[in-house]
């Protein structure tokens, strides 16, 4: 991959040197360091402040690229891809870790090979392509089928491993630390800082966070988040907010991990425990309905001028909710992952949104010709 960057490089009438290859890339310089917005609409709604980590401003669109290079640098580490020699990327994703793997992972010198279930947004397999990754597609089947896409990818990740000449690494963003550690150590750490900041009282007391939310995918996001915010202060509310009827909810409120529903949200719902999440309690677990979440996406779209995608939609909803319960005092601190345009074919699509009882925003559904654009 590093060859195709000196032959570009030289294209363009440029010598690439070594020591060119040696410094660091703009996808590592760029990430983290996001802005935490305050979100007037949810604020409004929650009555108490509510404030988003922009994460959708990381490099590769989304809250995985932090993990995504740490995993890479934890390979490193730990001698499973050496620098400058040819290595094998291999994950299973729901997209965004991929993403962020394959743009890493090709500017850093290694080929990217993703496993992802066909469900999954056309915009982010497009990404990926584009990206540089090799995909492989495959059915959307249960965790419990080994036809499912984190199943694949494993046994991809062997095969690569017993077979190819070459270094390899499995990320398993499900089990692998490193996911988690990226936000115990990046993302907490940023969030308390900026809240100490924006909410400084007048007489200098630095602002404290009350509360965290998020929903979880792999968990690396709400773990590790909690973990930097309880070591700093343990009377901090950490709450999961699942998407209706995913197991997690039912597991952190009544000890049976068992999904009972389906949500048009990606990356999110999580039916197991993965190594991420061992060992980790929220203090409140929400659900959140589609309808609840495609709500969230309109206040942030007509009140802030954000246009998000499913899971901030999710995240948004839920962190109005524990905001109601806390009251009018409480800095409640959640996630913005990624943006619509990455499910522009189902947010942005009245018949999609019509065909799973969603009711599109007035905005866009051309049978509501009463309402109009949101400034009429
Ligand atoms: N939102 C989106 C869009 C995602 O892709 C993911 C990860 N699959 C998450 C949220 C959840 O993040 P985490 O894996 O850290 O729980």
């Amino acid at each position: 991959m590093l060859r195709v960057c000196v032959r570009q490089v030289r294209a363009m009438g440029g010598t690439m040197s070594v020591s060119g290859l040696s410094s660091l890339t703009a996808f590592e310089q760029a990430v983290g360091q996001t802005p935490l917005l305050r979100l007037r609409g949810a604020s409004e709604a929650a009555g108490c402040n509510v404030y988003a980590k922009a994460e959708y401003a990381n490099p590769g669109g989304s809250v995985k690229d932090r993990p995504a290079l740490s995993m890479i640098l934890g390979a490193e580490r730990d001698g499973h891809l050496v620098r400058g020699e040819e290595g094998v990327i291999v994950e299973g994703t729901a997209g965004n870790t991929g993403i962020g793997l394959a743009l890493a992972g090709r500017a850093l010198g290694y080929k990217v090979l993703i496993c992802i279930a066909s469900s999954q947004s056309q915009e982010k397999k497009d990404m990926l392509r584009w990206a540089g990754a090799e995909l492989v597609e495959v059915p959307p089947v249960p965790y419990a089928d080994p036809n499912n896409y984190v199943h694949v990818a494993a046994r991809l990740a062997d095969a690569i491993a017993n077979k190819l000449p070459v270094n390899s690494f499995y990320a398993n963003q499900w089990d692998n630390l490193d996911n988690r550690a990226a936000h115990a150590s990046t993302t907490g750490p940023e969030i308390m800082r900026q809240i100490a900041d924006a909410e400084r009282s007048r007489d200098g007391e630095p602002g404290v966070v009350t509360a965290f939310s998020a929903a979880m995918g792999t968990g690396g996001t709400l773990t590790g988040v909690a973990e930097a915010l309880r070591a700093a202060n343990p009377h901090v509310h950490i709450a999961l907010t699942d998407p209706h009827g995913a197991g997690l909810y039912r597991y952190y409120t009544e000890g049976e991990l068992k999904a009972v529903g389906s949500s048009i949200s990606e990356g999110i719902g999580q039916n197991r425990i993965t190594g991420n999440m061992v060992g980790f309690e929220p203090d409140a677990a929400h659900e959140i309905s589609d309808a609840d979440m495609m709500l969230a996406l309109e206040i942030l779209q007509s009140c802030d001028g954000l246009a998000m995608g499913t899971s901030s939609g999710i995240n948004v909803a839920g962190a109005i909710q524990v905001g109601r319960e806390l009251g009018p005092d409480a800095n409640v601190v959640t996630i913005l992952c990624d943006v619509g345009a990455r499910y522009a074919g189902k947010l942005y699509s009245p018949n999609f949104l019509r065909s799973v009882s969603l009711t599109p925003p007035p905005w866009i559904d051309e049978d509501d010709a009463g309402l109009g654009p949101p400034w009429s």
